[in-house]
């Protein structure tokens, strides 16, 4: 037997790609099972936890960086600064390492501890600050602009803010990405996208990309408790009510990305409700996701009730459990917050 046969290529060969930016991007689309069987919709997640940086935000920093780049915002070796949550953080100070940029981060220091330490990794200079609202001086975005702007006036050119939630070339990117993609994914039969915002990137260009092509597609914000933007989006007045335990999502404010987004329908999810999608996922499903990406799916449950049967909905799998093994999976917490702890999960981590 001619065993060189076995190992001929039968398609045409992949050449290895050089760069980390490559690889960003192109996630797979899977179908949530359980989601889709009790709506009789076709639910289907990008899988964005699967960027080298571990969520979404991968493509916000390339996107931004990219940009910046060509704009000449910023010179060689210079340093990237950006006030994040720290998903955005983590995919900047990636990318920037492999490109020969230094990175700057300002992150609330309410995050969840294996995100920071994610960050630390990068060789990133992390500073934490007190998680303060948006009007007060002392917020990371503010920190960062701050930031950015004294080093520039002492060294200009220096350092480049990307400013996430304003810089609009966040939103370009997944509307020249993100949403080509689940349109070409779903060979064009997408009928609703659902997904929760931080800074609007990924609602407002996803749903741009789609509405173009479709113009009958509904696209809707999943808003968690205690963010301001679903009650802006039904009655016009920014305006919330609780808190969520989720991370990256949810706003006091419009910023430019989420701005002019086009929103069909919008709902405020509780963390009751997101949190224990999550926990039947991991173990039924074999997906480990965390709070954002809970959320999305309560919302796509949503709107494929809102459709009735037979629709394909598509929402983001934004970023892993993992990040947050002391919040999500954490029973105590859980408690604490009302939200139903289930069995194994008491059994995994008995309170001590
Ligand atoms: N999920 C997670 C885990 C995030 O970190 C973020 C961004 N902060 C989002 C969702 C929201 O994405 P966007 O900023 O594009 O609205």
């Amino acid at each position: 037997m001619n065993t060189n046969a076995l190992f001929r290529p039968s398609a045409p060969v992949s050449l290895p790609r050089n760069d980390l930016s490559t690889v960003i991007g192109q996630t797979p689309l899977i179908r949530l099972h359980a989601a889709s069987e009790a709506t009789g919709c076709d639910i289907l997640g990008k899988a964005e936890f699967m960027n080298p940086g571990g969520s979404i935000k991968d493509r916000t920093a390339l996107g931004l960086l990219d940009d910046a780049e060509r704009r000449g915002r910023i010179r060689p070796g210079g340093t990237l600064i950006e006030g994040t949550a720290g998903n955005t953080g983590i995919g900047l100070a990636l990318v920037g390492n492999s490109r020969g940029y230094r990175t700057i981060i300002v992150m609330p220091q309410t995050q969840s501890a294996e995100k920071i330490a994610a960050l630390r990794m990068t060789g990133a200079e992390v500073r934490l600050v007190p998680a303060v609202p948006y009007k007060d001086p002392g917020h990371y975005a503010h920190r960062a602009r701050a930031l950015a702007e004294e080093m520039n006036a002492a060294d200009p050119g220096s350092a480049w803010f990307a400013d996430q939630f304003d810089n609009t070339a966040n939103r370009d990117f997944h509307e020249a990405t993100t949403g080509p993609e689940i349109w070409e994914q779903t060979g064009g039969a997408v009928d609703g996208f659902v997904c929760a915002t931080g800074t609007g990137g990924t609602l407002a260009g996803v749903g741009r990309a789609l509405k173009v092509r479709k113009p009958g597609v509904r696209i809707a914000l999943a808003d968690p408790a205690g963010s301001a933007l679903a009650n802006y989006v039904n009655h016009g007045e920014l305006k919330s009510e609780g808190s969520s335990i989720s991370e990256g999502i949810g706003s006091s404010r419009v910023t430019a990305n989420f701005d002019g987004a086009p929103i069909d329908l919008a709902w405020n999810i509780p963390d009751n409700e997101s949190v224990p999608l999550l926990h039947a996922l991991l173990t039924e499903e074999g997906l480990c996701l965390g709070g954002s990406s809970g959320v999305n799916i309560a919302g796509a449950i949503r709107l494929a009730r809102e459709l009735g049967p037979g629709h394909t909905i598509v929402t983001m799998l934004c970023d892993s459990g993992t990040r947050y093994p002391r919040k999500l999976f954490n029973p105590s917490l859980l408690r604490e917050k009302n939200i139903p702890v289930p069995g194994w999960l008491d059994r995994a981590f008995p309170a001590n």
